[in-house]
């Protein structure tokens, strides 16, 4: 698969490249055109030039059709979508092709439902006359596009985390500057050829490769042509774009980084808290922004859910690679921080050796610790990899509190038969997303995103359409 980028309807792969390294074995899988300001300027021009022209004189039901065909795209072209983000990523193909590229479809499909049903959402609404000054007054809102979206997406889910803002964004009539990770450009180039023969008009997606910091994103982010940014990355990430921003005051989506808890009461199911443990902690090699790294357990059960935890840790096969080698050294680093910080390894802690290519790839090992103050930096910073800590609690106020205690708060997951104990404690969790005895269930309709330090804004349904259109109030008198 060659990494192009997409401006103004053509593709082009001109100037500098990098290499694009694949996780699973360390070979090199191609080259990625790095863009330059000019490119970025490029796919900026054509964004808005597209704003200005068709797109942005069509009507909801031609932007419905344009989101079904982009979907029914991605399924013809299944096969080629599941490979290019399994070498990519190194992840399984089970993984790639039962929820990354269903999902994209999905995404796509489910703005164009939301819209076909709700085309005032995209348009307008209008409120009975009523009127603070003298004289009666007719009112309604029009909801405009917002413009010309930046997109900047991350590597762990390359196609899910983009597919999901270009959707509800064009849904609502703006047009897209795409930057992916530069770890992960494959299914973005992808996507730009389904766009392409899916017959959308020139510019109104635009797709270009490269680094973030000094390179491509902060052209991008920085950008005077950019109305808004929808960001998915790290909160340091997110910050530096902030700060890139501020100069314009672009109006920002952010979903940044988390320290996810889970607390485990002990009338829980301890089968399915230890299966929904070894999900929510190990998924993707904890390379899931929802992932669990922290874990608290009721006292009672606490010695038996780390014995079975550790075992089903120890026992796990199969699971994928870190992204590259610097996030295998950073989460190398941090199993050999929490050594020193005295952790117990109840499982894992260091590298696995597969003697077969796999050794030129950048695994690590499934890690379960305990016995470490909440102070540790294992405990407070965000690893990103599979790997938790497990520490005990005697009452739930105090489950509370430990859960609390983070300057993240992206999602949660507990364990509990309790039903009165579940309605109570899952509202004062400080996350944006709170699962009860489940893990990553999603239904596309509900709000998702993060409190503290984990993001701005929610995305999702109405909540995306929101972000992604401006409304407009226009009052006549009578
Ligand atoms: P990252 O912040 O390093 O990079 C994300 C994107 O930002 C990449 O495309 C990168 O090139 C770009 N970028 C980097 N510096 C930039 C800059 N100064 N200006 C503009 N763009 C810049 O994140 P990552 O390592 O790719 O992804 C992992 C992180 O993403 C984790 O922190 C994880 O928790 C978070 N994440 C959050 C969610 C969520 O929904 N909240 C989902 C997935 C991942």
């Amino acid at each position: 698969m060659k990494a192009e980028h997409y401006v103004g309807g053509v593709f082009r792969s001109d100037g500098t490249s990098f290499p694009l390294i694949a996780p699973a074995d360390g070979s090199e899988l191609g080259t990625v055109p790095e863009a330059t300001q000019d490119v970025v300027d490029g796919a900026v021009t054509a964004a808005r030039a597209a704003l200005k022209g068709a797109w942005g004189a069509t009507g909801v039901q031609e932007r419905v059709a344009a989101l079904r065909s982009v979907a029914d795209g991605i399924e013809a072209r299944f096969g080629e979508f599941v490979d290019a983000e399994v070498a990519d990523t190194g992840r399984s193909r089970d993984f790639a092709s039962t929820v990354d590229v269903p999902r994209a479809v999905g995404n796509f499909r489910a703005y164009a439902d939301l819209l076909y049903g709700r085309p005032e959402r995209a348009h307008m609404t209008q409120v009975p006359g009523w009127s603070s000054g003298t004289g009666e007054a007719l009112n309604y809102t029009v909801r405009r596009p917002l413009g010309v979206v930046a997109i900047i997406s991350p590597w762990n889910l390359p196609l899910l985390l983009s597919t999901w803002k270009i959707a509800p964004a064009l849904a609502c009539g703006n047009t897209v500057v795409l930057k992916p990770s530069e770890e992960t450009p494959s299914t973005a180039t992808l996507l730009a050829r389904v766009i392409d023969e899916a017959g959308l008009p020139d510019g109104v997606f635009n797709l270009v490769h490269g680094h973030g910091a000094g390179a491509a994103g902060e052209f991008l982010t920085g950008h005077p042509g950019v109305d808004a940014i929808a960001f998915t990355g790290e909160s340091a990430t997110g910050a530096a774009i902030m700060r890139n921003a501020a100069d314009h005051v672009t109006p920002l989506s952010f979903e940044l980084g988390g320290k996810n808890p889970a607390l485990v009461f002990a009338d829980a199911d301890l089968d399915a808290a230890v299966d929904g443990t070894v999900r929510s902690s190990f998924t993707h090699s904890g390379q899931i922004c929802l992932c669990t790294e922290r874990v608290y357990v009721e006292r009672p059960v606490f010695d038996e859910f780390v014995a079975r935890l550790g075992e089903r840790a120890r026992a796990l096969d199969g699971y994928g690679p870190m992204i590259s080698a610097e996030h295998r050294d950073k989460v190398l680093s941090y199993y050999r921080l929490a050594r020193e910080e005295g952790a117990e390894f109840v499982a894992g802690g260091g590298a696995p050796e597969f003697g077969d290519a796999r050794d030129g790839g950048f695994h690590v090992q499934p890690t379960v610790l305990t016995g470490l103050p909440e102070t540790a930096r294992t405990v407070k910073e965000e690893i990103f990899g599979p790997v938790c800590h497990v520490a005990p609690f005697d009452t739930e106020d105090e489950a509370l509190a430990l859960a609390n205690d983070s300057p993240y708060g992206l999602a949660s997951t507990m364990w509990t038969r309790d039903l009165s104990r579940a309605h109570s404690v899952a509202p004062r969790i400080e996350t944006g997303i709170v699962w009860v005895n489940c893990w990553n269930l999603r239904d596309l309709r509900t709000p998702f995103g993060g409190v503290k330090a984990s993001g701005i804004g929610r995305e999702g349904g109405e909540y995306s359409l929101d972000f992604f259109s401006e409304p407009v109030n226009v009052c006549i008198q009578i």
